[in-house]
C-alpha cells in the first residue's frame, strides 16, 4: 500500500484516519484495544513456536482512552494508551484487516 495518512485524529470515541486519496478508516477505540497486536496482548510465533500472551492487568476505563499516537516508519502507529501500555504497533495492513473484519459484523 503506498498511502500516506493525512490526518490522525481521536473524535467520539473512535480513532478516524484520513488518507491522502481522501479515504477515511474509523476504528473503535475499545476494538482498537481489544485487537492490540503486541505480542504480550496477541501472543507471538517464533520459529514456528506459539508463544501465548502474558497475563495482561485487568482492563479499566483508562485502557482504552489514547494519550498519545506516534506514527513508526510510515508503515504503522504506535498508540499510546493511558493505562500506560504502548507496545502495540498497528500497521496499515493489520488496521486494514481490521477494518474488513468489522464491515462484516
Ligand atoms: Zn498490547
Amino acid at each position: 500500500m503506498t498511502h500516506n495518512p493525512v490526518q490522525i485524529k481521536i473524535q467520539n470515541q473512535q480513532l478516524h484516519i484520513t488518507w491522502d486519496d481522501n479515504s477515511q478508516w474509523h476504528f473503535p477505540l475499545q476494538l482498537l484495544r481489544d485487537e492490540c497486536p503486541c505480542a504480550g496482548c496477541k501472543g507471538e510465533t517464533i520459529l514456528l513456536r506459539t508463544f501465548k500472551p502474558a497475563e495482561q492487568p485487568p482492563k479499566t476505563a483508562e485502557s482504552y482512552k489514547i494519550a498519545g499516537i506516534q506514527t513508526v516508519g510510515g508503515y504503522a502507529i504506535q498508540i499510546d494508551w493511558k493505562d500506560g501500555h504502548n507496545t502495540g504497533l498497528y500497521s496499515w495492513d493489520y488496521l486494514l484487516n481490521l477494518l474488513k473484519s468489522t464491515e462484516e459484523i
